[in-house]
């Protein structure tokens, strides 16, 4: 109340000297009480004219934006002004923090991977991050306030909405098509919604190509088991010949050959997946390998084809010798199992110029459709099945091939046209290939 009291008497101090003023003024005159009288009023009104001035000052800066100092009066009004002042600025201190956290929260939800989306009590949308947006295929401005089930019409998601089914997440094809979603629902607050959406079209088709692999790999193994369990019965059940019986245990050898392969390159695939990548300090001498090779490719064709091989001497690969023997042999193998006799095969090294290498296995076989090239490294992949398998072969070493190659840095290309037979490709990069120089046995060159 202190404040009330120094007005007081700043009125009445006001109207002492107005009074006093006067008296003196009027002494002169008849009437020297009135004169004081008038001074009193006259000094009181002064006050209160000076007093709405300063009133008027600071009504003025509140109506303004109050991004000036506040009027620097003495008194009553001075405090008034610095008191609201200071109120002002600190509400404003308060709600500049208040937006930079929002802003910051937002920012964190925009950083997540996953999509979120806000819905107010009527499945209006509220706020999208950009992954949501891209999910659902929103426009997070022009499509705020709208009804969420207006744009995305998604029969699952619909559903879960307006049944209020929030325990579990639904799934459901992207709005543009191109992938799938897993949206899961949580209610919050008075009815709003949080909606968190995942693209999870990598994951099932990780999931599918699991699937198909277990089954292919069931199937692969289920035959040759089939074919020896009905000779094991026939061999149990019927009285054979020695003739008959060696037929059959031939047969049967065949079979448990088939599918020894099929589990060794399963196994050789198992480790190629879950192994590091052969490092660069490893070098690999190409010349030995190409010559172990064509032994082998010699001993598989059995004369049948023409084989030509490369004698790549003081070449050197950095690598894994028995990825790289692994790959080229599979290579080869194919080379001389689909090329009919009389066919040729080759076995080429090149150095290419930018200082990379190139393994080239080429044949004059049947060749292959330019529809199935793209596939020709999925694992269990066929052209002909009968044909891979009648030769003893698993599907599985055009992806082996692949492999390797990827874990050496390099690529695998495949040109081939049905009646012109087929061109395999193991490119290398410069960083894994050396040539020693020496004075007798140069490096070849491009
Ligand atoms: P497979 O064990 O069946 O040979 P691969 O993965 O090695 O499996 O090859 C996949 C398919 O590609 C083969 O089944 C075959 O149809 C085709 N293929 C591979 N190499 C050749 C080739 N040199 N000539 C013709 N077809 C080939």
């Amino acid at each position: 109340m202190s404040w009330l009291l120094t007005r007081l008497l700043a009125g009445v101090l006001a109207m002492a000297a107005g009074g006093v003023a006067g008296y003196l003024l009027g002494r002169p005159t008849q009437s020297p009480v009135l004169s004081a009288m008038l001074g009193g009023a006259t000094g009181v009104a002064l006050a209160a004219l000076l007093d709405a001035l300063r009133g008027a000052r600071l009504m003025a800066w509140l109506r303004g934006p109050q991004e000036q100092q506040a009027p620097r009066d003495t008194g009553f009004w001075g405090e008034l002004g610095y008191r609201v002042e200071r109120s002002i600025r600190q509400r404003e201190q308060g709600l500049a923090q208040e937006r930079l956290r929002l802003e910051q929260f937002l920012s964190a939800i925009e950083a997540s991977p996953n999509g979120v989306l806000l819905l107010d009590a009527a499945g209006q949308i509220v706020w999208c991050n950009t992954v949501a947006a891209d999910h659902f295929g929103l426009d997070p401005q022009r499509d705020r306030r709208q009804p969420v089930t207006n744009l995305v019409r998604a029969p699952a998601f619909v559903a879960c909405l307006q049944q209020g089914r929030f325990d579990e997440a639904v799934s459901f094809p992207k709005p543009r098509h191109d992938g799938t979603l897993s949206v899961l629902v949580r209610p919050y607050g008075e009815g709003m919604k949080l909606v968190l959406s995942q693209d999870v079209t990598d994951r099932e088709r990780n999931e599918a190509m699991r699937r198909d692999f277990v089954a292919n790999v069931s199937h692969e193994i289920r035959t040759p088991l089939t074919v020896l369990a009905g000779f094991l019965e026939t061999m149990a059940n019927l009285p054979l010949t020695e003739a008959e019986r060696k037929r059959v245990l031939g047969l049967m050898q065949q079979q448990t050959q088939r599918m020894q392969t099929l589990v060794s390159d399963l196994l050789t695939l198992a480790q190629l997946e879950g192994s590091p990548r052969p490092t660069v300090d490893r070098w690999v001498a190409l010349e030995p390998l190409f010559l172990q090779i064509e032994a082998d490719a010699r001993a598989l064709s059995g004369g049948r084809h023409t084989l030509q091989v490369d004698h790549p001497t003081g070449v050197q690969i950095a690598g894994a010798q028995p990825e790289l023997m692994s790959a080229v042999m599979n290579l080869i193998n194919n080379a001389v199992r689909y090329t009919p006799d009389g066919g040729s095969v080759e076995l080429r090294w090149r150095l290419l110029p930018d200082g990379g290498g190139e393994i080239l296995v080429a044949d004059t076989g049947p060749g292959i459709a330019r529809e199935h090239l793209p596939r020709l490294t999925e694992r269990f992949y066929r052209v002909d099945g009968s044909r891979s398998r009648e030769t003893g072969g698993t599907g599985l070493g055009l992806s082996i091939v692949k492999h390797v190659v990827q874990r050496h840095g390099g690529e695998l290309d495949i040109q081939s046209e049905p009646g012109k037979g087929s061109r395999f490709r193991l490119l290398l990069p410069a960083a894994r290939v050396r040539v020693a120089q020496t004075a007798d046995a140069p490096a070849e060159a491009a």
